[in-house]
């Protein structure tokens, strides 16, 4: 299963990846998490990648694009993956598109959720009062320069997608279980577990 996560900031991308990766067995690759770690090190390249996120700005598509291509050449992600926060300008849909080529593979679908800027913000900045997950480019100015960016060089990601007919469009506001539920229905049909044993039906398997 080769996944991608597409949507706004706020949307609940990490929460239903985590979900996502668990039940297809498929490891769960977020850009922002690596970038937060490369920050984290204290490298020269954390450095640059530091100043650009807190203005809630891209980091430059070849960066982005090497990082990624060297992840899915791991071992665990030869057999699937889902991709969060990746690709996120047309740029890096050509560079995921040469990659997969270059293995020999394709993507099989990509979800796509969606939710206002609004309910975005709302989410966010209410995620930084609990003290949940809180990040340094949550300041509300910047939510607002990501969901900009997001608007600007992330949507006509998801009409590339569309024009494929790989997109799964689900709505985001909903409740996390209900979210979920209609990922798993958008999966059905393509889904495997990504596990080798075949007494294993695969997600709420046994129904
Ligand atoms: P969110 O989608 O909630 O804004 P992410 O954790 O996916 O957050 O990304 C956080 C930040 O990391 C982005 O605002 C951006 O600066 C940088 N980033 C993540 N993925 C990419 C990417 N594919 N290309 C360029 N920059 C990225």
């Amino acid at each position: 299963m080769r996944l991608v996560l597409l949507g706004p900031p706020g949307a609940g991308k990490g929460t239903q990846a985590a979900r996502i990766s668990a039940t297809w067995q498929i490891p769960h690759i977020s850009t922002g998490d690596m970038l937060r770690a490369a920050v984290a090190s204290g490298s020269e390249l954390g450095k640059k990648v530091n100043e650009i996120i807190s203005k809630g700005h891209l980091v430059p598509d070849d960066v982005i694009g090497e990082v990624v291509e060297r992840r899915l050449s791991e071992e665990d992600a030869r057999r699937g993956f889902l991709l969060d926060g990746f690709p996120r300008t047309l740029p890096q849909v050509g560079i995921l598109d040469r990659g997969l080529a270059k293995q020999g593979t394709s993507l099989d679908r990509v979800i796509f959720l969606q939710l206002d800027d609004e309910t975005a913000v709302t989410r966010i900045l209410g995620r930084k009062e609990d003290g949940n997950g809180e990040r340094a480019d949550d300041a509300e100015e910047t939510v607002r320069e990501r969901l900009r960016v997001y608007h600007t060089q992330t949507a006509p990601v998801a009409n590339e997608y569309g024009s494929r007919g790989l997109l799964a469009k689900i709505d985001g506001s909903r409740t996390i279980d209900a979210v979920f539920e209609q990922i798993k229905a958008a999966l059905e049909g393509i889904a495997s577990t990504g596990s080798d044993d075949p007494s294993e039906s695969g997600p709420g398997g046994g129904r």
